[in-house]
């Protein structure tokens, strides 16, 4: 039987996820709940409906075509009752002001690399390949590793995006077949990161460590959110001083994901964007590990 994987993007072009253009097969489902999360529809591995109030012109279509009658008005103006919802999708193709849209597709291997093989004359050519992000993709991992494989039968250039916190069993069926990882590293404190996530980073450390001593490239992504863990930017580059790794990118926070929150009816927070000063000042404390450190604003 086929395998297949809860989708919600696959975007091309992509420069920021890895070397060169590349495609970024986003794959839903997260075990982590960091609060500056800015694609929190990856959260839940199901399929989600996403209501942009702000876009709703109150044509009143999907009040006319809703099936179990889960578009409601309440004080807070026009919501979806998502107890009634069952994600038929009638709503979202009558709503020609974009403000529905249902997120998650399953995808067969077969399907997903028809569309990375589909894109690929515009990434090889620029030493580009292929990112599997999510979400946290290892949670897919019988998907991930088939896909993996087929892209190495291929000589596609492959990365995986990961927060780094689930078993390192996981990351063993994958890494024969993966190029790149990127790593996230969020607080240097396990106490800190359960607070901004939902769970401890002891196997964070553990598996950057042991994909360390294996020789895997790795580039670390640390995103440096203000009010959150700006402080705990100088810990992370000390625990990095035993950790042989490529690069460093440091992230400054933006506030995407809050739209998309709201869209979902859950709980915005908001964090403070650091100025360029501050990041140029966060990339100070990574220089004496003599490797590249660069800063996305
Ligand atoms: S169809 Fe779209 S624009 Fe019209 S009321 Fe519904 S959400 Fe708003
Ligand atoms: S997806 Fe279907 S059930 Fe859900 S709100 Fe839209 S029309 Fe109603």
């Amino acid at each position: 039987m086929m395998l297949t994987a809860t989708i919600f993007d696959i975007q091309p072009f992509s420069v920021y996820d890895g070397p060169g253009i590349r495609t970024t097969v986003f794959l839903k489902g997260c075990n982590l709940r960091c609060k500056w999360c800015h694609n929190p529809e990856s959260w839940k591995k199901d399929r989600q409906l996403l209501f942009y109030q702000e876009k709703c012109i109150n044509c009143m279509k999907c009040f006319e075509v809703c099936p179990q009658n889960a578009h409601v008005v309440t004080t807070d103006g026009h919501e979806i009752d998502r107890k009634l919802c069952n994600l038929c999708g009638a709503c979202t193709d009558v709503c020609y002001a974009g403000a529905l849209k249902i997120s998650g597709i399953k995808m067969t291997v077969d399907e997903v690399f028809k569309r990375i093989k589909a894109e690929e004359k515009y990434y090889q050519n620029s030493g580009g390949g292929v990112t599997f992000s999510g979400g946290e993709p290892l949670l897919q991992k019988d998907f991930l590793k088939e896909i993996l494989i087929r892209c190495k039968n291929e000589n596609i250039h492959t990365a995986v995006d990961t927060a780094g916190c689930v078993p390192y069993s996981y990351f063993e069926e994958i890494t024969s077949y993966t190029d790149l990882f990127l790593y996230d590293l969020k607080a240097a404190s396990t106490q800190l990161h359960k607070e901004l996530t939902g769970l401890g980073n002891e196997p964070v450390f553990e598996n950057l460590k042991k994909l360390s001593d294996l020789k895997k490239e790795i580039i670390v992504r640390v995103p440096c959110i203000g009010g959150a863990n700006l402080h705990e930017i100088e810990k992370i580059a000390k625990l990095l001083e035993n950790i042989s790794v490529k690069k460093v990118e440091l992230l400054a926070y933006h506030r995407m994901g809050e739209a998309k929150s709201a869209a979902l009816s859950q709980e915005k927070v908001t964090f403070s964007t650091p100025t360029k000063e501050e990041m140029i000042a966060l990339k100070q404390k990574f220089l004496y590990l003599g490797i590249p450190i660069e800063y996305q604003e």
